[in-house]
């Protein structure tokens, strides 16, 4: 299979306890190259956009104010099949669900602080990568 991208954000609640490297580490241990990663705050509007899909939702205005509640780890991470294999080192969107080893299962409490974000398709991918992230800082490994 050919080399993938997915987006990722380790999201405030796991930014606070102080698990960046940690769930780095299973990134790189699974395989996939973190090709560029920033730390934010994100704004409201920012938060906003990002989950405009789920702008619906009951959990939408308290989403936004988690996502917003402290700093994020935002990062595109690459290799094979990395949007299936991304979802799989994540666990289920409810840590109650997410099997064991999982980061949901080691990190998070609860399906509104949960942890991480990973795209869900190669499509999504691609728009979420493009909402945090220019062309120009996306680097490629040469070595
Ligand atoms: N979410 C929430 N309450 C819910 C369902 C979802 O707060 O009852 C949040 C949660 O942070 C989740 C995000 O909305 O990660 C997006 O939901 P989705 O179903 O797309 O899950 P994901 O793709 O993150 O596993």
């Amino acid at each position: 299979m050919a080399l993938e991208r997915t987006f990722s954000i380790i999201k405030p609640d796991a930014v606070a306890k102080n698990v960046i490297g940690a769930i780095y580490n299973r990134f790189e241990s699974a395989g996939l190259r973190i090709v560029a990663a920033k730390m934010l705050h994100l704004s409201q509007e920012q938060a906003e956009g990002f989950y405009a899909e789920h702008s619906a939702r009951p959990f939408f205005a308290a989403l936004v104010s988690f996502m917003t509640s402290g700093p994020v780890m935002v990062q595109v991470l690459e290799g094979e099949d990395a949007v299936r294999k991304h979802r799989e080192i994540m666990g289920a969107t409810n840590p109650k669900d997410a099997a064991a080893g999982t980061l949901r299962a080691d990190y998070a409490a609860s399906i509104d602080e949960n942890a991480v974000h990973g795209s869900d398709a190669s499509a999504s991918a691609a728009r979420e990568i493009a909402y945090f992230f220019t062309e120009a800082e996306l680097c490629a490994r040469t070595r």
